[in-house]
Protein backbone atom coordinates (compact mmCIF):
# COMPACT_ATOMS: atom_id res chain seq x y z
CA UNK A 1 0.00 0.00 0.00
CA UNK A 2 2.50 2.66 1.32
CA UNK A 3 4.67 1.61 -1.73
CA UNK A 4 2.30 1.91 -4.37
CA UNK A 5 0.95 5.39 -2.72
CA UNK A 6 4.93 6.35 -3.04
CA UNK A 7 5.20 5.26 -6.39
CA UNK A 8 2.44 7.31 -7.47
CA UNK A 9 3.94 10.67 -5.95
CA UNK A 10 7.20 10.35 -7.33
CA UNK A 11 5.55 9.81 -10.88
CA UNK A 12 3.93 12.78 -10.46
CA UNK A 13 7.08 15.14 -9.20
CA UNK A 14 9.28 13.65 -11.79
CA UNK A 15 6.20 14.77 -14.52
CA UNK A 16 6.08 18.19 -12.58
CA UNK A 17 9.94 18.81 -13.08
CA UNK A 18 10.16 17.47 -16.70
CA UNK A 19 7.66 19.86 -17.74
CA UNK A 20 8.06 22.86 -14.96
CA UNK A 21 11.17 24.81 -16.12
CA UNK A 22 10.17 26.46 -19.03
CA UNK A 23 7.87 29.40 -17.73
CA UNK A 24 10.60 30.04 -14.69
CA UNK A 25 8.12 29.38 -12.11
CA UNK A 26 9.69 26.44 -10.17
CA UNK A 27 7.32 24.32 -7.78
CA UNK A 28 8.81 24.33 -4.34
CA UNK A 29 8.77 20.98 -4.10
CA UNK A 30 10.14 19.52 -0.80
CA UNK A 31 14.22 17.86 -0.78
CA UNK A 32 12.50 14.95 1.62
CA UNK A 33 9.78 14.07 -0.97
CA UNK A 34 12.09 13.88 -4.17
CA UNK A 35 14.68 11.90 -2.11
CA UNK A 36 11.95 9.49 -1.44
CA UNK A 37 11.94 8.09 -4.99
CA UNK A 38 15.65 7.44 -4.07
CA UNK A 39 17.48 5.19 -2.17
CA UNK A 40 18.96 8.10 -0.30
CA UNK A 41 17.02 6.61 2.63
CA UNK A 42 18.62 4.71 5.19
CA UNK A 43 18.09 1.09 5.64
CA UNK A 44 17.70 -1.17 8.99
CA UNK A 45 21.44 -2.46 8.63
CA UNK A 46 24.35 -0.27 6.93
CA UNK A 47 28.18 -1.01 6.65
CA UNK A 48 30.84 1.16 6.03
CA UNK A 49 31.53 1.52 2.19
CA UNK A 50 35.12 0.69 3.11
CA UNK A 51 34.18 -2.39 4.63
CA UNK A 52 31.96 -3.41 1.66
CA UNK A 53 34.75 -2.47 -1.15
CA UNK A 54 36.87 -5.35 0.77
CA UNK A 55 34.63 -7.69 1.28
CA UNK A 56 32.96 -7.28 -2.55
CA UNK A 57 34.27 -7.90 -5.89
CA UNK A 58 34.35 -4.72 -8.18
CA UNK A 59 31.40 -6.27 -9.53
CA UNK A 60 29.22 -6.90 -6.47
CA UNK A 61 30.47 -3.05 -4.91
CA UNK A 62 29.07 -2.14 -8.11
CA UNK A 63 25.65 -3.72 -8.60
CA UNK A 64 25.05 -3.47 -4.95
CA UNK A 65 26.09 0.04 -4.39
CA UNK A 66 26.18 1.87 -7.37
CA UNK A 67 22.98 0.43 -8.55
CA UNK A 68 24.60 -1.13 -11.10
CA UNK A 69 24.23 -3.89 -14.09
CA UNK A 70 25.91 -7.11 -15.29
CA UNK A 71 26.58 -7.98 -18.37
CA UNK A 72 23.54 -10.22 -19.41
CA UNK A 73 24.57 -14.71 -19.53
CA UNK A 74 27.13 -13.42 -17.70
CA UNK A 75 26.49 -14.09 -13.59
CA UNK A 76 27.35 -16.89 -11.73
CA UNK A 77 24.11 -17.76 -11.10
CA UNK A 78 22.17 -17.08 -14.53
CA UNK A 79 21.95 -20.95 -15.10
CA UNK A 80 22.54 -22.06 -11.55
CA UNK A 81 19.62 -25.01 -10.46
CA UNK A 82 20.68 -25.97 -7.06
CA UNK A 83 18.02 -26.12 -4.30
CA UNK A 84 18.35 -23.70 -1.86
CA UNK A 85 18.12 -20.30 -0.43
CA UNK A 86 19.34 -16.84 -2.33
CA UNK A 87 20.48 -14.18 0.10
CA UNK A 88 21.79 -10.60 0.16
CA UNK A 89 25.48 -10.55 -0.83
CA UNK A 90 25.64 -7.56 1.03
CA UNK A 91 23.99 -8.72 4.14
CA UNK A 92 22.70 -11.82 4.18
CA UNK A 93 18.93 -11.82 3.84
CA UNK A 94 16.94 -14.37 2.79
CA UNK A 95 15.63 -13.14 -0.82
CA UNK A 96 14.49 -15.58 -2.78
CA UNK A 97 14.12 -19.68 -2.73
CA UNK A 98 15.23 -21.85 -5.61
CA UNK A 99 11.94 -22.91 -6.11
CA UNK A 100 10.77 -19.83 -7.79
CA UNK A 101 13.29 -19.25 -10.15
CA UNK A 102 12.62 -20.09 -13.62
CA UNK A 103 14.34 -19.59 -16.67
CA UNK A 104 13.60 -16.24 -18.21
CA UNK A 105 15.87 -16.41 -21.34
CA UNK A 106 17.17 -12.71 -20.27
CA UNK A 107 20.80 -13.74 -19.10
CA UNK A 108 20.18 -12.75 -15.46
CA UNK A 109 18.58 -15.19 -12.55
CA UNK A 110 15.00 -14.46 -12.90
CA UNK A 111 12.63 -15.42 -9.71
CA UNK A 112 8.82 -15.55 -9.87
CA UNK A 113 8.09 -14.84 -5.85
CA UNK A 114 10.06 -13.55 -2.88
CA UNK A 115 11.05 -15.63 0.53
CA UNK A 116 8.99 -12.61 2.04
CA UNK A 117 7.13 -9.88 0.68
CA UNK A 118 8.78 -7.23 3.29
CA UNK A 119 12.19 -8.54 2.39
CA UNK A 120 12.58 -6.17 -1.17
CA UNK A 121 11.55 -2.96 -1.54
CA UNK A 122 10.28 -1.57 -4.79
CA UNK A 123 11.03 1.95 -5.87
CA UNK A 124 10.78 3.95 -9.03
CA UNK A 125 14.23 3.92 -11.45
CA UNK A 126 13.94 6.72 -14.26
CA UNK A 127 17.51 6.52 -15.52
CA UNK A 128 18.18 5.52 -19.40
CA UNK A 129 14.91 7.75 -20.21
CA UNK A 130 12.31 4.86 -18.96
CA UNK A 131 10.42 3.85 -15.76
CA UNK A 132 11.29 0.28 -14.06
CA UNK A 133 10.79 -0.93 -10.54
CA UNK A 134 13.92 -0.90 -8.71
CA UNK A 135 14.28 -3.79 -6.53
CA UNK A 136 16.32 -3.26 -3.17
CA UNK A 137 17.48 -5.50 -0.22
CA UNK A 138 14.96 -3.89 2.68
CA UNK A 139 17.62 -5.02 5.10
CA UNK A 140 20.63 -3.40 4.06
CA UNK A 141 19.58 -1.00 0.79
CA UNK A 142 21.56 -2.97 -1.81
CA UNK A 143 20.64 -2.55 -5.20
CA UNK A 144 19.15 -6.21 -6.48
CA UNK A 145 17.84 -5.73 -9.90
CA UNK A 146 14.38 -4.83 -11.57
CA UNK A 147 10.70 -6.39 -11.19
CA UNK A 148 8.83 -6.55 -14.24
CA UNK A 149 5.02 -7.82 -14.99
CA UNK A 150 5.55 -10.40 -17.25
CA UNK A 151 6.17 -13.66 -14.93
CA UNK A 152 4.62 -17.02 -15.02
CA UNK A 153 2.30 -18.18 -13.32
CA UNK A 154 0.81 -18.08 -10.26
CA UNK A 155 2.56 -14.32 -9.73
CA UNK A 156 2.78 -12.90 -13.17
CA UNK A 157 6.24 -10.87 -11.92
CA UNK A 158 9.87 -11.24 -12.68
CA UNK A 159 12.58 -10.61 -10.09
CA UNK A 160 15.40 -9.71 -12.64
CA UNK A 161 18.26 -10.49 -10.38
CA UNK A 162 21.64 -9.61 -10.81
CA UNK A 163 24.12 -12.54 -9.35
CA UNK A 164 26.40 -10.16 -8.35
CA UNK A 165 23.79 -9.04 -5.52
CA UNK A 166 23.13 -12.69 -4.52
CA UNK A 167 24.65 -15.09 -2.69
CA UNK A 168 23.81 -19.20 -2.20
CA UNK A 169 22.90 -21.21 0.63
CA UNK A 170 22.58 -24.71 -0.53
CA UNK A 171 19.70 -26.72 1.16
CA UNK A 172 21.29 -29.28 2.78
CA UNK A 173 24.15 -26.64 4.12
CA UNK A 174 21.58 -24.48 5.46
CA UNK A 175 20.26 -25.91 8.72
CA UNK A 176 23.28 -27.08 10.87
CA UNK A 177 25.51 -24.37 12.05
CA UNK A 178 29.10 -25.53 11.80
CA UNK A 179 30.28 -25.17 15.83
CA UNK A 180 32.48 -21.86 16.39
CA UNK A 181 30.43 -19.73 13.45
CA UNK A 182 29.24 -17.65 15.88
CA UNK A 183 28.14 -14.62 13.96
CA UNK A 184 26.74 -16.37 10.81
CA UNK A 185 23.31 -16.61 11.92
CA UNK A 186 23.52 -12.90 13.00
CA UNK A 187 22.50 -11.17 9.70
CA UNK A 188 22.60 -7.75 11.43
CA UNK A 189 26.02 -7.22 13.00
CA UNK A 190 28.39 -5.30 10.82
CA UNK A 191 31.10 -7.08 12.30
CA UNK A 192 33.84 -8.49 10.48
CA UNK A 193 33.00 -12.25 10.58
CA UNK A 194 29.51 -11.48 8.34
CA UNK A 195 31.62 -12.00 5.08
CA UNK A 196 31.89 -15.39 6.30
CA UNK A 197 28.89 -17.77 5.28
CA UNK A 198 28.58 -15.32 1.65
CA UNK A 199 31.53 -16.68 0.45
CA UNK A 200 31.81 -19.97 2.07
CA UNK A 201 28.34 -21.14 0.29
CA UNK A 202 29.84 -20.08 -3.18
CA UNK A 203 32.13 -22.28 -5.16
CA UNK A 204 33.48 -21.02 -8.57
CA UNK A 205 32.60 -23.43 -11.66
ZN1 LIG B 1 20.94 -6.69 2.04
Amino acid sequence: MAVLLRRGLCLALHRALGHGSSSGRRPALPAALLGACRTKKTWPVGFPQEELRKRLTPMQFHVTQERGTESAFRGEFTDHKEDGTYTCVVCGSPLFQSATKFDSGSGWPSFFDLVKEESVSLSDDFSYGMHRVETTCSQCGAHLGHLFDDGPRPTGKRYCINSASLAFQAQDAASPAPPGAGAGAGAGAAGAGGGGSASEGKTEL
